[in-house]
């Protein structure tokens, strides 16, 4: 063992620590359950199959057949049933998150234009140039959820910017229910002025047609609005806003996020130190200790020896919160160069290092 295998060992820490994070961060959510049977997935993440024509959901996009066909993600879908493997829509695979085929009956899914891939009013090609940015329309009776490009609506008009509002309500949804928003404006004028923003959105081939901003707390103001009109009778208001648009705009649905994995370091590094994480260090000892036999060519019978030592030597400064210098890794390893380890352990030499409570008495109890 040399001092180039010294670094090694260390690079090696650094390098296995920053593969498993790039990785974590790609996927940090678990994809072991499909949202099928799972309550809270009111509104979720879902993926257009362009193969199969079915829609699915986060961890059936990664875990079932369909991750090696063509997907799209197509952003949240309120009340959408992961179609992976059902009977009827997807008779040719089956779901390995959650079986279907047993289970009889239609998916009242809606699959508007972004399950074929389109999205906004100009069919991908932003009217305004360079400004990629989409926003989801947050109502979507009409446009199925539609995507919208940012240069698309025309904000530049009001001197408005993507920070000016919290949620947009096209041109589409908006004249589905005009009478219903004009009487919120005539009736609730002030509040309303407030909160929501007319705009009129740039269409090819269409008039210039009003949508609505929704500023933040925007759900705040339809509840009152809701409130006040439950004292009069036979408030159509009433019923748009509590029957209709409920889960929309004045109780919305929650994003739903699946559960996300831990992330659980070798080491935490701050900038130059090295820090043993002492819960996560037995985890990845395999590893490590791999590493030490293949490139450090220690002598497999005193392997439990090294791990064992190397194991008490982290474990110390783990439990006293100390750092572990760059040096003292390179002492330790040293060390094994230029007596057995047996020796060492011994010798406790160990507890030259800076670590009061190195856990020798364990290790010599074994
Ligand atoms: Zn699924
Ligand atoms: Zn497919
Ligand atoms: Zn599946
Ligand atoms: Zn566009
Ligand atoms: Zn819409």
């Amino acid at each position: 063992m040399n001092i180039d295998g010294i670094i090694d060992a260390v690079d090696y820490l650094e390098n296995q620590d920053k593969r498993d994070y790039d990785a974590y961060e790609a996927l940090p959510y678990k994809f072991d359950t499909c949202t099928f049977n799972v309550e809270d997935a009111k509104r979720q993440m879902i993926f257009s199959c362009l193969d199969c024509k079915v829609g699915i959901c986060y961890s059936c996009s990664i875990s079932c057949e369909h991750y090696k066909h063509e997907l799209i993600e197509v952003g949240y879908k309120k009340e959408f049933d992961c179609e992976c493997g059902s009977l009827k829509n997807d008779k040719d695979f089956n779901c390995t998150l959650f079986d279907k085929k047993g289970i009889d009956y239609e998916l009242e899914n809606t699959k508007g234009r972004n399950f074929n891939g389109e999205f906004c009013f100009c069919d991908g090609n932003p009217l305004s140039d360079g400004d990629d940015k989409m926003v989801q329309c947050t109502l979507g009776h009409s446009c199925n959820e539609d995507w919208f490009h940012l240069g698309c609506l025309n904000l530049g008009k009001y001197r408005l910017e993507e920070d000016d509002f919290d949620e947009f309500i096209c041109s589409d949804c908006y004249n589905t229910y005009k009478s219903m928003f004009d009487e919120i404006f005539n009736k609730y004028d002030k509040m309303a002025k407030l909160l929501l923003i007319k705009i009129t959105t740039l269409q090819p081939e269409y008039e210039l047609k009003p949508a609505l901003l929704l500023k933040e707390n925007y759900s705040k103001l339809f509840q009152y609005i809701l409130n006040k009109e439950k004292q009069s009778q036979h408030s159509s208001l009433e019923t748009f806003l509590n029957k209709i648009v409920y889960h929309d705009l004045v109780n919305p649905y929650k994003l739903y996020e699946p559960p996300k994995e831990e992330f659980t370091s070798i080491i935490k590094v701050d900038s130059t130190n090295y820090i043993a994480d002492e819960d996560t260090y037995s985890k990845n000892e395999t590893d490590i200790m791999r590493i030490a036999v293949e490139e450090k060519k220690l002598d497999v019978e005193k392997f439990n020896v090294f791990k064992e030592g190397l194991k008490t030597f982290l474990t110390g400064f783990a439990k006293n919160k100390d750092v572990v210098k760059k040096e003292d890794i390179d002492y330790f390893f040293k060390n094994l160069k230029s007596e057995s380890v047996e020796t060492a352990v011994d010798n406790n030499d160990l507890s030259t290092f800076s670590n009061p409570e190195s856990e020798l008495e364990e290790l010599e109890s074994d």
